[in-house]
């Protein structure tokens, strides 16, 4: 990651959502993207050149457009159309995003469009966020990354944050994918944990 002092940046054509810019380089800040966020209050991922990327629940493609910057190609999947409309313009001027509006919790309607990936990154904020990445860990290379951003209050409004992580957690553990990190995003999000998962190799 490219970090300037304690400011984590991305290289590319700034003026997507009124970024800040530093020394020509584009300011990820935390507190816009549970990404960024995850890189200041844990470890995350490398992102690097060769890598694709299935990101599920684009919005209007802040955090889509800072990942595009590091990696090959970025498939990004969003249902909702206003957020769509925003993520097109955000696609015009980055040749390496393809925007898919489809919904994440149905895999087969994007299967023909998306090749093997190197990481699957899901911010849906849904009740249903663990079976979502499982059904789309069929685009996931073996030995590649699951980045979840649980929204815990979001999942199950009876159950206790620490109990929708827990839950989350075991759920992935029983379908095979081995947990290498588990973040709260606290201060720069409430309520929401990063959780990061290898699928292992064959
Ligand atoms: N990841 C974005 C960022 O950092 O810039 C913010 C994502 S926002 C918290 C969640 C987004 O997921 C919303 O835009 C919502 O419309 C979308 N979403 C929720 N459920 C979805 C689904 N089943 N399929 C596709 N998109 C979904």
């Amino acid at each position: 990651m490219i970090w300037i002092g304690d400011v984590l940046v991305s290289q590319g054509e700034g003026g997507v959502y009124n970024e800040r810019m530093l020394g020509g380089a584009r300011v990820w800040d935390p507190y816009r993207s549970k990404l960024s966020a995850l890189y200041f209050a844990g470890t995350g991922v490398e992102l690097t050149p060769g890598m694709r990327v299935l990101y599920l629940g684009a919005a209007n493609g802040t955090t889509v457009s800072h990942v595009a910057d590091y990696v090959d190609v970025v498939y990004a999947v969003e249902f909702a159309p206003r957020p769509m409309q925003d993520l097109l313009e955000v696609c015009r001027r980055r040749r390496n995003i393809i925007p898919i509006m489809a919904d994440a919790a149905r895999p087969e309607q994007y299967a023909p469009l998306v090749e093997a990936v190197d990481l699957l990154y899901q911010d849906v904020a849904q009740p249903d966020q663990a079976a979502i990445v499982l059904r789309n860990c069929a685009f996931l290379k073996h030995g590649g990354t699951v980045i979840l951003m649980l929204k815990t209050r979001s999942v199950d409004v009876r159950k206790e944050p620490a109990e929708v992580f827990h839950d989350t957690i075991d759920s992935l553990i029983s379908a095979g994918l081995i947990v290498k990190e588990l973040t709260w995003l606290s201060p720069f999000h409430a309520d929401h944990a990063a959780i990061v998962c290898i699928k292992p190799e064959v």
